[in-house]
């Protein structure tokens, strides 16, 4: 490790909200390094796509002990393997698609052996892993305490996400980043604000790390993968199939961009169609009955549903990391409703009682 000529960090982070937050990590990382006597850069990924709103994108850092080693480095334009991984937004560790075309990836994937997850979350590290793929290379979790951080693009209102992030960099790699030029960094990008630097100390301070061992993790998510068409592959022109009747396009799925589901209280639904007709995804399904119920893997999570929805928390989004898997919880509320509400109301936090919610019955009832 001490001989290391170089260091790659990438920041996966929520496309648009969050893009002004890693570029500021990745600068400052750059900026923190070079108070050391390092050289460095920091770029993002344009890949086949323009960035989107929610959809997991990536930014990196590459600091290098000499310019030559730096362009070594460069060599690849996006790191195939990196030593540290920042997730901004702890929903990310459920699997990364930036784009549908390559498939779902493991949080983990581009970390090389033995290499750190930094992870910005209020949860425990013992709830990260658990929803995090089954790895089968050990690397060390860090926590760095706090929600993900959507500050914003046009107008960033700064949260000190980054220098917390900065400080927990300082911690996992003193030998690139130390404390005292993390924390210099730090006041010159904040124009001496001295609470930028206590925000690095707190990051270095408060930030958890568990050593993750390889067969730790979950079988729950889907393997989704797909080959890339070489140039001799490609067909001439693009053909986009059409969507057959009942039956959803399987390579369409972009719930890795999601950072809360809706969940649906059955019983106060009065089928008035609105989120089915209003979901820009077209996630929702009718039943039998006449309620609509949400296709998990096309959900994109944007909460238009539950704005539409105009009976009151009949829709509610809720934290994308309550849940282990896609699958559908209307053959839960069919099977048992009972038990379906009691859930509901746990995962939701809001009643479930149909008395409570007055259009329920103006529609007919469910049956
Ligand atoms: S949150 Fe609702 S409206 Fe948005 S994609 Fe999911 S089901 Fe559709
Ligand atoms: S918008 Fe709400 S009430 Fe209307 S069908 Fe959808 S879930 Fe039911």
């Amino acid at each position: 490790m001490a001989d290391e000529k170089s260091i790659s960090v990438e920041v996966v982070y929520r496309g648009i909200f969050q893009k002004t937050l890693a570029q500021r990590i990745c600068r400052s990382i750059v900026l923190a390094s070079r108070k050391k006597g390092h050289t460095g850069t920091a770029f993002s990924r344009y890949g086949d796509s323009p960035e989107r709103n929610g959809v997991p994108a990536k930014q990196f850092a590459i600091v290098a002990v000499d310019e030559i080693e730096l362009e070594a480095s460069m060599a690849k334009y996006e790191p195939a393997v990196v030593d540290i991984s920042v997730a901004v937004d702890d929903t990310l560790v459920k699997g990364v698609e930036s784009w549908a075309w390559y498939g779902r990836q493991p949080i983990w994937k581009p970390i090389r052996e033995g290499g750190t997850l930094l992870v910005t979350s209020e949860k425990t590290p013992g709830e990260i892993v658990a929803q995090s793929d089954r790895t089968p290379k050990p690397y060390t979790l860090g926590i760095v305490p706090g929600g993900a951080s959507f500050a914003g693009l046009w107008v960033y209102k700064d949260d000190h996400t980054d220098y917390r992030v900065l400080g927990a960099l300082a911690k996992v790699a003193p030998r690139w980043l130390p404390l005292e030029a993390a924390k210099q960094a730090a006041l010159d990008l904040a124009k001496g604000d001295r609470s930028a630097a206590a925000s690095v100390q707190y990051g270095y301070d408060a930030t958890v790390l568990r050593q993750v061992g390889a067969g730790e993790g979950t079988d729950g998510h889907e393997k989704l993968q797909f080959t890339k068409p070489g140039w001799t592959t490609m067909r001439p022109g693009i053909v986009v199939d059409a969507r057959k009747p009942g039956q959803r396009n399987p390579q369409y799925k972009k719930y890795t961009a999601r950072t809360q589901r809706p969940v649906v209280n059955f019983d106060t639904c009065i089928k008035c169609t609105m989120c089915w007709l209003d979901c820009p995804d077209e996630c929702f399904e009718v039943t039998p009955e006449g309620h609509y119920e949400v296709v998990y893997e096309a959900c994109i999570g944007c909460g238009i549903c539950a704005q539409v929805c105009p009976v009151k928390d009949c829709i509610v989004m809720v934290d994308e990391l309550k849940f282990a898997d896609n699958r559908d919880r209307w053959q839960d509320w069919k099977k048992d409703r009972g038990a379906y509400n009691t859930w509901f109301e746990k995962v939701s936090g809001v009643p479930a009682d149909p008395k409570a919610a007055a259009p329920a019955s103006a529609a007919g009832g469910d049956d």
